[in-house]
């Protein structure tokens, strides 16, 4: 998520039109011909097949892509509360990996794929809030916003795309311990907590009186308490979501 080589950052070029998909992918396999094939060249091979995916999905698909009922057209009662999605779209829900991410998003118009992931699946399976308002969200800011990129991934992360698995979330705490598991990341986005250690800064709220004044940081204060409980919220989102009707038509 932090280093400039972590991923290629090609998106903003593929996505104005300045660079071509079938350019890199010529390139991929003459650099594993003449020099080494390795993982950074399969999955930049693969990455690019799940720009194509969505392409034809849209092509598939059409305006369902944009509708709240997506292209499984199934009516989830989804919450449009205003105010917690400011919570999220500010970076203040008081987790840090999902905070960190939606900062790094409003100061440089980018976001990881893992980050993207894991805010859209805070935003719609811990929150409850309409997936539509976390697409237009990205859309509004992504310097490599592209319909079918955006639209699409936003349809699979809020469970009305073509995953047919349903509700699937991600458990924050853990996908932050694998990711960021010294917390680089979250502490270059976060200042706030640059003086806790990496065992427990992904859990701020876990910090004894004693530990914020050693860490210098006020829970409720200088960096949210959490906005809601993460087992619990997924627990009622999850019913939510399967009390959800399937449409004759998209709304
Ligand atoms: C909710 C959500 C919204 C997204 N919105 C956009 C968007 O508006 N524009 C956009 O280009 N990508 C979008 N993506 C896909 C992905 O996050 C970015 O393409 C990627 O992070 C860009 O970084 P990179 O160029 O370093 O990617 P790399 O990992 O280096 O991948 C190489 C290229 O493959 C393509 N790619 C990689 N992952 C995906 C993916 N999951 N879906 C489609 N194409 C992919 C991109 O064109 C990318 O430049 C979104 C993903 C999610 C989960």
């Amino acid at each position: 998520m932090l280093h400039p080589n972590d991923s290629s950052k090609f998106s903003p070029w593929l996505a104005l039109g300045c660079l071509s998909p079938r350019y890199i992918y010529a390139q991929v396999k003459a650099y594993e011909q003449e020099r080494i094939k390795n993982d950074s060249t399969y999955w930049l091979g693969f990455e690019l097949l799940w720009r194509d995916y969505f392409r034809y999905i849209c092509l598939k698909h059409g305006n369902k892509i944009f509708h709240r009922s997506g292209i499984r057209r199934l009516n989830v009662s989804w919450k449009e509360d205003g105010e917690l999605f400011d919570i999220w779209r500010t970076g203040q829900t008081g987790f840090p990996l999902v905070d960190a991410n939606m900062r790094e998003l409003a100061s440089t118009g980018f976001m990881s794929n893992r980050g993207r992931q894991i805010v859209a699946s805070f935003l719609t399976k811990n929150l409850g809030i309409n997936w539509q308002m976390g697409a237009e969200w990205f859309e509004s800011l992504l310097i490599d916003y592209d319909v079918c990129s955006n639209w699409g991934n936003w349809n699979y992360a809020a469970g009305v795309g073509n995953d047919k698995r349903g509700f699937r979330w991600f458990n924050i705490v853990k996908q932050a311990n694998t990711y960021d598991s010294q917390g680089e990341y979250v502490k270059h986005w976060l200042p706030e907590l640059k003086h806790i250690p990496a065992g427990i800064l992904h859990e701020p709220w876990k910090l004894t009186i004693l530990e914020q004044q050693l860490f210098q940081v006020c829970m409720g204060q200088d960096y949210p308490n959490p906005v809601v409980d993460l087992f619990e919220s997924a627990r009622i989102n999850e019913q939510t979501y399967a009390s959800a009707s399937p449409l004759d038509r998209p709304i």
